[in-house]
């Protein structure tokens, strides 16, 4: 993600090899909402991180991109791949790929639920300078969020909430300059990828009552606070999330407290189609980046995932869509 901070304002944990239960009961409203399952999850990001770093004009990126979109079919979604052609900074083209796929999409009550896909081609926070220009795995930066939208459209085949979901994968998210100082490489921009959609939807003047960007939610003992962008444009949303968050025993992930402000994927989708968006991002106020030791490092693998995160991550949107009218 594009972790740019740019203004500072201020378990009941269900075990995840589920084995026969299916939905779980919300007392209060008699809603059943079905169990995300952490290892799906688990796997899913494990097979993104298989097919080797997912960036733009690689074999492997076309791989996974074709893997995606093979799994949201498999599901039960409409899928639509949206490629074209963007430029870096120094004018080389990428060919990219938007995924986008639809639940229910005659029914005009709709949420978004988007994550990046692509990994970042350089790992130029890593304390090594000689693997700053080494591609990452992105296992919680891009597959961990995905891997968790699979498995929510997964159950979403399996039971469909009242509202009609679109779940977008996002290509070319993590290009952005991070480091000025390490310049050797083709740097492009944060978000081209979402930017190009919500400036060309896949529907003509596509909309959802809000969108939740998934992003870095797979890594051990992550927390999310309520991030600043989300916070002014979609405060209901916040508060819808970091409710359920509560209902369903995660609230140790589920900050009560406002984070950053991060330039990412949400506010392309808030300034150009005017949906009302929220970002569930890591923020690590100890670590150096914010975004934990590992972010943008060759460390960002398999070692830094976790089921329990993916688990209070997918579980509470389960809660929210299935709460959804
Ligand atoms: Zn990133």
């Amino acid at each position: 993600m594009s972790k740019k901070l740019l203004l500072i304002i201020s378990v009941l944990l269900m075990g995840c090899a589920c084995k026969q239960p299916t939905k779980t009961q919300d007392v209060s409203s008699g809603i059943d909402v079905p169990v995300f399952n952490a290892d799906s999850a688990y796997q899913y990001t494990a097979n993104q991180v298989s097919f080797g770093p997912r960036v733009p004009n690689t074999p492997a990126h076309v791989a996974c991109g074709n893997y995606l979109a093979d799994a949201l079919r498999r599901f039960g979604a409409e899928v639509i791949e949206q490629e074209t052609t963007l430029s870096l900074l120094d004018n080389t083209p990428i060919q990219i790929k938007n995924i986008i796929g639809s639940f229910q999409p005659e029914n005009k009550n709709r949420v978004l639920l988007f994550a990046h896909w692509d990994s970042r081609p350089y790992a130029d926070n890593d304390p090594n300078p000689d693997n700053h220009n080494k591609p990452i795995d992105g296992a919680n930066d891009g597959a961990g969020a995905c891997a968790a939208l699979l498995e929510i459209a997964r159950q979403t085949g399996i039971k469909q909430p009242a509202v009609g979901i679109d779940i977008i994968f996002f290509d070319a998210e993590d290009w952005g300059v991070s480091n000025p100082n390490i310049a050797s490489r083709h740097y492009g921009q944060w978000c081209m990828g979402s930017k190009y959609w919500a400036q060309n939807p896949h529907i003509p003047n596509y909309t959802a009552k809000y969108g939740i960007l998934l992003d870095m939610v797979s890594a051990p003992g992550a927390q999310f606070y309520k991030e600043y962008t989300s916070v002014s444009n979609a405060p209901h949303v916040v508060k819808k999330v970091w409710e359920a968050a509560r209902a369903t025993g995660y609230d140790s992930y589920f900050v009560n407290e406002n984070g950053q402000q991060i330039e990412d994927d949400h506010a392309q989708v808030i300034k150009y189609r005017n949906i009302p968006c929220i970002d569930i991002i890591q923020y690590d106020s100890l670590g150096s980046s914010g975004f934990g030791a590992y972010w943008h490092t060759l460390d960002d693998n398999m070692n830094n995932v976790s089921k329990e995160t993916l688990q209070a991550v997918g579980q509470t949107v389960l809660y929210v869509l299935h709460h959804e009218k």
